[in-house]
């Protein structure tokens, strides 16, 4: 029997680029990210020096649409 027909879920953990680690189920190993629940100030309410070129914008624009 072969194996890995389908890229198979598994449990991982996500590294924040604030040190936060989150676990989740991903085909990846250790994915790291930029942002997360924990530093977004979407989350915390505080306007941190994360926003490069509107990026934290755009995502809070993306965000707030999808959650409306
Ligand atoms: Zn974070």
């Amino acid at each position: 029997m072969r194996e890995n027909l389908h890229p198979e879920y598994k449990k991982t953990t996500v590294t924040c680029a604030c040190g936060n680690e989150i676990e989740t189920a991903s085909t990846k190993d250790n994915l790291k990210v930029d942002i997360c629940s924990k530093c977004h100030p979407f989350f915390t309410g505080k306007q941190k020096l994360v926003d490069t070129g509107g990026r934290v914008d755009r995502f809070n624009k993306r965000y707030k649409k999808e959650n409306a």
